[in-house]
């Protein structure tokens, strides 16, 4: 029987939403394989979430040490290296994110194993992992397989799949040494800078109120903000709306912005260029208002209103208030 891992990823005690998704995606794997769901775990002293983890995985592999409390590249690539050489796992699942692009190349070098970045699906086809990339932009979707080797490295694009808890496992938990022989690091933890104070992250918001280039100009951005504030969502962005600094970086969506999966996606104003689009695959339900009936926007909406946003915007905040 093989093994899959998922590398978690946690941040000040709190694990992040993109290991929940590789841990969704490594069970249907390890079903349909019939492998073992391996998790592990590179933290501080008594992380108080492996409990969590281990009702997700067959077994929870624990590297604890003081140095593991915050993240560090050199040591997570070394302690990988060496747990995946012990057990050799088929599949690495790694999170595509600042930390991810830390320590995925730089294993791939050290291992000799074959690494892909940035998938949104991965598949295994008569025994053979496959890959699916985006590519130009997210206009195309492409297969990927890899040459022959015995394990393969891959990084998964947050928001490509649900973070929803599939059954119960009950994980042994296996602690593991930090390696003595750890080599020296050239790189140190500093601080934590978040992207603001009490800034929303969009790709967790269940109710996503966006607005593109259609809004006009700046001042307009909080009449739609006031009415995200009055029906309890987060406002998000195409490009151009950041590009004009009407917005922060952070609250866009797309293919070099974030990849979301609301329940609800309600967009004002946005064309519905495929860079956008790539961006709301994940999304439940997507309304979409704009002026332009034939929008590319519409071909995508579950429900589309063809008229001035303003006034539908306005009309919205009346029924509330009323
Ligand atoms: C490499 C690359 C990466 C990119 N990444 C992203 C990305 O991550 N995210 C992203 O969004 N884009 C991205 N883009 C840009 C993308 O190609 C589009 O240019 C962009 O999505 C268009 O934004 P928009 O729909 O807001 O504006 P537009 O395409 O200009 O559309 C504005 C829409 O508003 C409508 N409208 C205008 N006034 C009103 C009104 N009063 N009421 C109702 N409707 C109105 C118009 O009919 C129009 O459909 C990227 C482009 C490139 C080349």
């Amino acid at each position: 029987m093989g093994e899959i891992f998922v590398v978690v990823e946690h941040r000040a005690g709190e694990v992040r939403e993109i290991t929940y998704q590789m841990l969704w995606k490594a069970d249907e794997l390890s079903r349909k394989l019939s492998h073992t769901l391996t998790a592990v775990i590179m933290g501080g002293k008594d992380e108080t979430f492996v409990g969590d983890i281990a009702e997700r995985a067959d077994r929870v592999l624990v590297v604890e040490d003081e140095k593991l409390k915050d993240f560090n590249g050199d040591f997570y690539k070394e302690i990988l290296h060496g747990l995946i050489r012990e057990n050799r796992p088929l599949l690495t699942l790694i999170g595509h994110t600042p930390w991810g692009m830390d320590f995925a190349p730089p294993l791939s070098v050290k291992s000799g194993l074959p690494l892909a970045t940035d998938c949104v699906d991965v598949l295994v086809e008569d025994g053979h992992p496959k890959v699916i990339r985006q590519i130009y932009s997210g206009k195309i979707f492409s297969k990927v397989s890899f040459k022959a080797s015995e394990g393969y490295l891959i990084t998964v694009r947050p928001g490509a799949f649900p973070a929803d808890k599939v059954g119960e496992r009950k994980g042994e938990l296996i602690k593991k040494e930090f390696p003595a022989d750890m080599p020296e690091s050239r790189k140190a933890f500093i601080e934590f800078v978040d992207t603001a104070a009490g800034a929303l992250d969009i790709s967790q918001a269940d109710f996503l109120i966006s607005i593109g280039r259609g809004v006009g100009e700046e001042d307009n951005v909080k009449v739609v903000q006031e009415l995200a504030d009055l029906m309890g969502g987060v406002l998000s962005c195409s490009r151009p709306v950041v590009d004009k600094n009407w917005l922060p970086k952070y609250h866009q969506v797309g293919t070099s912005g974030k990849s979301v999966k609301p329940k609800v996606y309600l967009a004002f104003g946005i064309s519905g260029a495929f860079q956008h689009l790539a961006g709301i695959s994940g999304a439940g339900t997507v309304i979409a208002v704009n002026k332009d009936k034939k929008a590319p926007i519409f071909r995508v909406a579950d429900y589309g209103v063809v008229e001035d946003l303003f006034k539908i915007v306005g009309a919205l905040k009346e029924t509330l208030k009323s």
